[in-house]
């Protein structure tokens, strides 16, 4: 029977390391971390996403903000307040919700983000840290997927590591971070040939791809660890991830749940680099 990892319960444990970081944070610098989030438009799921940051941020004593602005905002407009947020000294973490309104292009918008204050870790400064194995502020969900590794007790060191997705969020950060670990790392996608087969090599299938379901147990190895990323909505509406999680239960040795894994730790692990921006920021003046 597979390990399953409990995202909340890890994700909590993180939650309540960060609050006690905090607590130090506060006593040295007379100040709580400030995180500041940007929420352009009506999008009902990025609307819960915000909301259940600034919950968590309050939870761990961080000094949350959201910005609300309307869909009809213009990226002029919006980049007026990341430069604003830039220069505002109590502000260690920004954050642009993503996506933005139509019309608006998202990509100068992250650029614009002073790189120590870049707590989703997109802005190139900290994908080249990545990188390079300088330190940066990296990506959360692919760093909530390595914690979860670490507390399931699986091994990546010499591992075969297959991350199915290539996206600059999710799949090509969680490669780095692999190959950081010393795993040895294949990065597949739409375009990858015997993909099944692929994924097989795997002893660690990272799945961020965006398809119900679509990981069944001809994509895995028996006993492999599999981290399930997706976020998506079966034929009857569920929440339901990557991986036909029934189907390969019974083949695989540690699995993550959706909904209850991956998710969860994406909220821990910004609250861990908004602590980690406003240490650096306070170390570095
Ligand atoms: P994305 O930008 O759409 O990227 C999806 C990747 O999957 C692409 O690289 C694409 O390949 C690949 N792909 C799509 N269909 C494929 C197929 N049939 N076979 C092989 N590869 C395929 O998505 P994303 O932002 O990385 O997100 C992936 C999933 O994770 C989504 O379900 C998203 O909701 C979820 N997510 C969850 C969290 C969380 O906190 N739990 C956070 C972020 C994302 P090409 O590059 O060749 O097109």
């Amino acid at each position: 029977m597979a390990q399953v990892l409990d995202g909340k319960a890890i994700a909590l444990k993180v939650r309540e390391e960060v609050k006690e970081g905090v607590d130090v944070f506060r006593a040295k610098y007379g100040r709580a971390p400030g995180l500041h989030v940007v929420l352009a438009g009506e999008d009902p799921a990025s609307a819960v996403y915000v909301r259940n940051k600034e919950k968590a941020a309050a939870a761990a004593g961080i000094d949350g903000h959201v910005h609300r602005l309307l869909s009809s905002v213009s990226g002029e407009e919006l980049l007026a307040l990341v430069r604003k947020l830039n220069a505002d000294d109590s502000v260690d973490g920004i954050l642009v919700q993503l996506p933005v309104p139509d019309g608006v292009p998202s990509a100068p918008i992250l650029e614009a983000v002073d790189p120590a204050k870049d707590v989703d870790g997109f802005h190139a400064v900290n994908v080249g840290g990545l990188w390079s194995g300088g330190s940066a502020l990296v990506p959360c969900t692919p760093s909530g997927c390595i914690r979860l590794l670490q507390e399931g007790g699986v091994a990546l060191e010499g591992a075969r590591a297959v991350v199915l997705g290539r996206s600059n969020i999710v799949g090509k950060p969680m490669a780095s971070l692999l190959l950081a670990n010393n795993a040895t790392v294949t990065i597949a996608h739409s375009r990858t040939k015997d993909l099944a087969a692929v994924c097989r090599e795997a002893d660690v299938l990272v799945a961020a791809v965006g398809r119900a379901k679509m990981v069944s147990r001809e994509y895995v190895k028996p006993g492999a660890a599999v981290i399930d990323v997706g976020m998506n909505r079966d034929e009857n509406g569920k929440l339901c991830g990557d991986v036909d999680f029934a189907d390969v239960e019974s083949t695989v040795g540690v699995i993550t749940p959706v909904p209850g894994g991956v998710g969860p730790m994406t909220i821990a692990m910004l609250l861990n680099n908004t602590l980690r921006a406003a240490t650096a920021r306070e170390e570095n003046r």
